[in-house]
């Protein structure tokens, strides 16, 4: 099944939002498979946003995101990766649409709470840039068939 990574950014912790934002997902259905807190270094922010370090907005990006600890997790579920970018909205969370996670939780293009991949390539790249193969599991929901039909998976 897809498997998708999250970050709550440092404004989603100082903000106190990440239970709010966790709640979002785990009532969607998402299984958790992976969660640890972190400090992100300039050399992993260089690595996750290695499409963005010639941008002109790189340098605070890197600055704000090691500014202080963020939380990764690994979600999985059917179609998660597109799912959750739904869920998540716009970058620009001015531009967000309603009742998206950056709608609800921000106002600002930069300082939008949360990440998330943006397609199942880049998240098996992004996955493995912060979680080894032990810190991933693999568990069954006891009540699976309430969440999806057999032939969905
Ligand atoms: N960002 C920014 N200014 C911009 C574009 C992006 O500060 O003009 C930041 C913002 O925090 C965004 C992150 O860089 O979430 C990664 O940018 P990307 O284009 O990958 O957006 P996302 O995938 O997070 O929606
Ligand atoms: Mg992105």
């Amino acid at each position: 099944m897809e498997r998708t990574l999250i970050l709550f950014k440092p404004d989603a912790i100082q903000r106190g939002l990440v239970g709010e934002i966790l709640g979002v997902f785990e009532k969607k259905g998402l299984k958790i498979v992976g969660m640890k807190m972190l400090r992100m270094t300039p050399d992993l922010s260089k690595r996750h946003y290695a499409h963005l370090v010639d941008k002109p907005f790189y340098a605070d990006l890197e600055k704000f995101m090691t500014s202080q600890p963020i939380i990764a997790m690994v979600l999985e579920g059917v179609e998660v990766v597109s799912v959750v970018r739904d869920i998540v909205g716009a970058t620009n969370a001015r531009k967000a649409a309603p009742g998206t996670i950056r709608a609800r939780f921000s106002n600002s293009l930069s300082r939008n709470v949360i990440h998330a991949s943006d397609s199942v390539e880049t998240a098996k790249k992004e996955i493995s840039n912060f979680f080894s193969d032990e810190e991933l599991f693999e568990y069954d929901f006891a009540l699976k068939p309430f969440f999806y039909a057999g032939d969905e998976e």
